[in-house]
């Protein structure tokens, strides 16, 4: 059965072959299994819902000649779709009652398009770009830890889609610079081309959007969603590690990004790990990620620690003695975020305390505001943290209780166990109470979900955060 599915299945795959390009052809054919033929019924399994409806909505005619070529008038094709979320096979149907069924998709250039990134214009929909126009290529100071990553970025800035960076992935550690340098490429891409669509997104908001055309009970929300991105020329995705385990939202990044990528549009992203480290996101999005250019931005190092130090007093039009700066630069090797912060408190605190800058001013600042353990975070220490801010004992947060702090707190130490230091779930799950690693896995998405939806939940968070920062 299974044999004679997959020479019908080839016959059909060589007539489409001949009639589309080797990209969509690659895109939307290739991953198509054949299963089984019975009286004349050909059972395919498709990726998933999205790749079915796209199938339907712009390869109906082809497939149905197809299937009618090899298989005769009265063939039919029964889809089953092989996603994560989605396991069980979808009603028997064919194809003229499912095509009725499918979503109608808007014009590409339908002006309505439901994004609250959209301006409403009279023909052209034009895109707001949520660009920063002050993290730009002539502040981002460049450095050894950065140096790659920066040039990748010009050359992707000068040709968007027309590189083999594409897509573009840069990663590193918190405070490094990754999305001032997304920006930047959007911002230089904005000035040199200025009809392209360039649009930024953090992961947070997409996420978000996904969820809420998900819910809308407008028929075509989410189709309208997924089509605003595909009409983008350039997409940047900030933080795309926060798509960990979201299967739904994984999914429509997918077939925008394929939508984008096969028509040459430039693509980046960014990650706080390499692909490679990734967790929870799908085999097929990793495997994308890998396509084009992965760059790290890593920690810097003194010189660069100087010269950016050096070009914030400069723009602040704060003289400031070299010692200092030394002094600084020396002393604050986190990130690059901290180190703006300190000097940010030093022109506030020379200012308010009518005080000369002084290396003891700096000192005092720093031993207020940097915590220097160096990322030698152990899952230790993020406990006592998290028991210190919530107090309770370490006992406690260990014990078998289900009482709903005591559940939060410890899978918010589940989480930046699993955030901040390089051990594997099981090791987490064993030292936080003797949990299992699904319980952990468990507890990562539920503290990345309550982010989103709970706000007194979000500043635990944020509070926690300041207290790690690296
Ligand atoms: P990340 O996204 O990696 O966490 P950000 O891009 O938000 O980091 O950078 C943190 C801060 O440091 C921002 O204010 C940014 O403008 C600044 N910064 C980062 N890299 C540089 C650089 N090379 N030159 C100047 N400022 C930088
Ligand atoms: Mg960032």
């Amino acid at each position: 059965m299974k044999e004679a599915a997959k020479k019908v299945w080839e016959e059909c795959l060589d007539f489409i072959k001949d009639n589309i390009d080797e990209g969509p052809f690659n895109v939307w054919f290739a991953p198509i299994e054949p299963v089984s033929l019975e009286d004349n019924i050909l059972k395919i399994k498709v990726p998933s819902q999205y790749f079915l409806e796209w199938l339907e909505e712009n390869y109906i005619s082809l497939l149905r000649l197809a299937m009618r070529r090899t298989l005769g008038e009265h063939s039919r094709l029964f889809y089953i779709i092989d996603s994560p979320i989605q396991k069980q096979p979808l009603p028997s149907t064919n194809r003229p009652e499912l095509a009725k069924q499918s979503l109608a998709l808007p014009e590409l250039k339908d002006p309505q398009l439901k994004n609250p990134f959209v301006i409403p214009g009279i023909r052209e929909i034009t895109v707001d770009s949520q660009l920063n126009l002050h993290q730009n290529f002539d502040n981002f100071v460049e450095g050894e830890s950065n140096r790659f990553a920066r040039s990748a970025g010009i050359s992707v800035a000068n040709k968007p889609g027309g590189t083999a960076f594409n897509p573009l992935f840069i990663f590193g550690g918190v405070g490094l610079g990754k999305t001032h340098l997304a920006h930047a490429i959007g911002v230089d891409i904005k000035e040199k081309f200025p009809k392209k669509k360039v649009l930024y997104v953090s992961s947070e908001k997409f996420t978000q959007q996904f969820s809420n055309a998900s819910k809308d009970k407008e028929k075509n929300a989410l189709n309208d969603f997924i089509h605003f991105y595909q009409l983008m020329d350039v997409l940047i995705v900030d933080d795309i590690q926060f798509l960990s385990g979201k299967v739904r939202t994984q999914d429509a990044f997918f077939h925008i990004f394929n939508h984008l990528h096969q028509n040459n549009k430039q693509v980046i992203l960014t990650s706080d790990k390499a692909p490679v480290d990734l967790f929870d996101i799908e085999q097929r999005l990793l495997s994308r990620f890998k396509w084009g250019l992965s760059a790290e931005i890593k920690a810097p190092d003194y010189q660069t620690r100087y010269k950016i130090l050096q070009n914030k007093f400069l723009n602040d039009g704060t003289p400031i003695n070299e010692d200092i700066v030394a002094y600084l630069a020396e002393n604050i090797r986190t990130n690059i975020r901290e180190l703006e912060g300190v000097s940010n408190s030093l022109i506030a605190q020379a200012a308010f305390n009518r005080k000369e800058y002084s290396i003891e001013l700096a000192q005092s600042i720093i031993e207020k505001s940097v915590k220097n353990h160096q990322s030698i975070l152990t899952i230790d220490h993020i406990q006592r943290i998290i028991t210190d801010y919530f107090n309770l004992a370490l006992e406690e947060l260990h014990s078998k209780t289900r009482k709903r702090n005591v559940v939060q707190a410890r899978q918010l130490a589940m989480y930046f166990a699993k955030k901040y230091t390089k051990n594997s779930l099981a090791v987490i799950g064993s030292q936080i109470g003797q949990r299992d690693h699904a319980t952990v896995l468990h507890a990562c998405k539920t503290v990345e979900n309550l982010i989103i939806t709970d706000r007194e939940f979000k500043k635990y968070v944020s509070d926690l955060e300041s207290k790690f920062s690296d």
